[in-house]
C-alpha cells in the first residue's frame, strides 16, 4: 500500500493493531512486535540487510523484539579472532522458539546496549515451564537461551544507542497501547452484547455503560494522537506516550471493572469471551516501570503542556 505521508502511514497501523488486538490479545502482543522489528529494520538496517529482511519476508517468516532480560543480561563477547557471541537469555519473549528471527538488545563492550537479530525458532533454547500465566498464554511468552550463538557481524542491527534512542524510543509505546484498546474496544463490545435487558432498563447500570463507552473513547483519542506524534518525531512524544500509557490502563482497569458488575457472573466463567478478554487484558497491562513512566510525564507537563501544539496551556 502506498501511503501519502508517515501520518497516514501511522493512522492505519494504529487501526491495524488495534483490529489485532480487538480479535485476540496474544496475537496483538506478537504481531506488535513483528510490526516493532518492522522498524528497526527501516530506521536502522543497511541496504544489505534490508534485502536479506525481504527474502526472508517472502518466506513467510515472522519477527519479534526481545528486550526483557533477567540480571546479568545478555552479553556479547567477541574473541581474540574477532568471532562474536551471545552469553545470557531473555524472558517475555513472545513467540519463543516459534519465531524466525528475533532483534534481541544485547551488551557489548560499548557503554550503551545494541541490536543483534538472531535465529528465534530453536525450540531446544526456549524454555517455556514459567509462562503459566492466566492470561496471554497463546503469545509464548516463555525465556530463550541465546548462550553461544555466533551472529555474524552482518547481524548486528544499528550501532550502540540506536534501539533505545527517542523520541522513537519510548514513543514507541503507542503500538502496544494501540493493541491494549483493541482489548477494552472489544470488552466493550462484548459487554453490551451481554447486558441484559433488565439492566439496559436500569439508569445506574446505563451509567456504568455510559462510563465505559466514555473512558474506551478516550484511550482511542490518546493512543490516535500518539501515533501520530510517533509518526513526526514528536519531542514531545515521549512524554505523550507516558500519558498515554497510563490512561489506557485506567481506562481498561475501569472497563474491566464495569464490565464485571454490568454483566455479573457470567463475565467470570470459562469460555465466555468477557472473561478471556479480561485474563489477557490484565496481564498484558503490566508492562514497564508504569509509575515512573507517569511520574516523568507529569515531571515533563510541569514543565510544558506536551499536548500543545504551539497553543500549550502554560
Ligand atoms: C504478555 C507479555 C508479553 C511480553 N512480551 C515481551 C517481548 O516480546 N519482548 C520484551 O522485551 N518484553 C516483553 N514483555 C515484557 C514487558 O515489556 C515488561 O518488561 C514486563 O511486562 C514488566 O513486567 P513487570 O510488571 O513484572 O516488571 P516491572 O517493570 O519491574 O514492574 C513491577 C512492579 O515494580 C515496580 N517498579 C519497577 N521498577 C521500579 C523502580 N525502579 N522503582 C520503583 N518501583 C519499580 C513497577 O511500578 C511495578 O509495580 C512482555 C510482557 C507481557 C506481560
Amino acid at each position: 500500500m502506498i501511503f501519502a505521508s508517515e501520518e497516514e502511514r501511522h493512522r492505519e497501523m494504529f487501526d491495524v493493531l488495534r483490529a489485532v488486538g480487538r480479535a485476540d490479545l496474544s496475537v496483538g502482543r506478537l504481531y506488535e512486535g513483528h510490526v516493532n522489528a518492522m522498524a528497526l529494520f527501516d530506521w536502522y538496517g543497511t541496504a544489505g540487510q534490508h534485502s536479506w529482511l525481504c527474502q526472508e519476508l517472502r518466506t513467510g517468516a515472522f519477527y519479534g523484539v526481545w528486550a526483557t532480560e533477567p540480571l546479568p543480561g545478555v552479553h556479547l563477547n567477541c574473541d581474540g579472532e574477532g568471532r562474536l557471541c551471545l552469553e545470557g537469555s531473555k524472558t517475555f519473549a513472545s513467540g519463543a522458539g516459534g519465531l524466525a528471527h528475533c532483534v534481541i538488545t544485547v551488551q557489548g563492550h560499548e557503554s550503551e546496549r545494541r541490536m543483534v537479530v538472531v535465529r528465534a525458532n530453536e525450540a531446544a533454547r526456549a524454555d517455556l515451564s514459567q509462562w503459566r500465566v492466566r492470561g496471554m498464554r497463546a503469545s509464548v511468552s516463555g525465556c530463550y537461551d541465546v548462550t553461544g550463538l555466533e551472529p555474524d557481524p552482518a547481524a548486528l542491527l544499528g550501532g550502540p544507542g540506536d534501539y533505545d534512542r527517542d523520541p522513537r524510543f519510548t514513543t514507541g509505546a503507542w503500538r502496544f497501547t494501540a493493541v491494549q484498546l483493541g482489548g477494552i474496544e472489544a470488552l466493550l463490545t462484548e459487554t453490551r452484547t451481554a447486558m441484559s435487558q433488565t439492566a439496559r432498563e436500569d439508569p445506574l447500570q446505563r451509567a456504568k455503560f455510559a462510563h465505559s463507552v466514555a473512558a474506551t473513547r478516550t484511550a482511542y483519542l490518546w493512543v490516535r494522537e500518539c501515533a501520530l506524534r510517533a509518526a513526526r518525531n514528536d519531542p514531545d512524544g515521549p512524554a505523550f506516550a507516558r500519558m498515554t500509557r497510563g490512561i489506557v490502563e485506567r481506562a481498561a482497569l475501569d472497563v474491566m471493572e464495569l464490565a464485571a458488575r454490568i454483566v455479573g457472573t457470567r463475565s467470570a466463567m470459562d469460555g465466555q469471551r468477557i472473561d478471556k478478554i479480561i485474563r489477557d487484558l490484565s496481564l498484558y497491562l503490566r508492562q514497564a516501570g508504569p509509575d515512573y513512566a507517569r511520574d516523568q510525564a507529569a515531571i515533563a507537563w510541569l514543565e510544558r503542556d506536551a499536548w500543545g501544539d504551539g497553543d500549550g496551556l502554560w
